[in-house]
């Protein structure tokens, strides 16, 4: 377990309760995940932009739509266009240079690599998987944390996939029969009340439930996509809004 990972995780962890809520799914994880994405966008707009090596990783591996469009909503335009400058010559260079240009099929492996790449998901992906592994780790040996992970409301889908087959690698076998069963307790009780709130709001278009009360489930849909498919999207829709 690396030490510089046990704050941000503490943190976030400490974060859902405080904003938690039994109507809300707020997955610590996805917390975690955009509070790096923050950090890693200034990071790139920032100083770090100029630095040569750093230069040369974003010319080879560029950006996902979802980063450029947070950098194009970043402070730092000229920032930006500095690196899209670059990386454009890059893939010129490449372009005459044959690596693209030789061949169709040259074309198609080099820019089917450029698509799966990313320097700033490399950069959280590095930072997010050790958070993972902190997070059980401190699990198994943090009682204060402990207490914590059993008061969590939800984690969304894929990170609850994550961090358990993460656990189911690394614990003992009983540790982890134990912290499996805390784990898909929250889960499953979560899973439930969503079922309840997308089935009240169905519910509701219903005429004969037209004068109900909603029961908190107007935002079901959103907070049904959001466990099943990670905050993420969620966020910036909201964001955009
Ligand atoms: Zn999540
Ligand atoms: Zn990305």
């Amino acid at each position: 377990m690396e030490q510089i990972y046990t704050i941000p995780v503490n943190e976030a962890f400490s974060a859902m309760l405080e904003e938690g809520g039994e109507h809300k799914c707020r997955c610590p994880f996805c917390e975690m995940h955009s509070r790096l994405e923050d950090k890693e966008v200034d990071r790139i707009l920032g100083a770090a932009m100029m630095e040569p090596d750093v230069r040369i990783r974003t010319n080879q591996t560029g950006f996902c739509p979802t980063h450029f469009e947070q950098m194009l909503r970043g402070k730092n335009r000229l920032g930006l266009a500095l690196i899209l400058e670059s990386h454009v010559d890059e893939l010129k260079g490449k372009l005459k240079g044959g690596i693209l240009g030789k061949s169709a099929a040259g074309a198609v492996k080099t820019l089917t690599s450029l698509e799966e790449s990313c320097y700033v998901c490399e950069r959280i992906e590095y930072a997010f998987a050790r958070m993972i592994e902190t997070a059980v780790l401190l699990w198994e040996r943090d009682t204060e944390f402990g207490e914590k992970f059993r008061a969590q409301t939800c984690f969304c889908l894929p990170h609850y996939r994550r961090m358990i087959a993460y656990a189911q690698a690394k614990l003992p076998k009983k540790t982890f029969a134990r912290f499996y069963e805390e784990a898909s307790e929250i889960e499953n009780a979560y899973l439930d009340k969503i079922k309840e709130d997308v089935s009240w709001f169905c519910k509701k278009f219903d005429y004969r439930y037209e004068a109900e009360p909603w029961n908190g489930a107007k935002d079901a849909p959103e907070r049904a996509i959001a466990m099943l498919s990670s905050e993420r999207h969620i966020d910036k829709q909201a964001n955009k809004n």
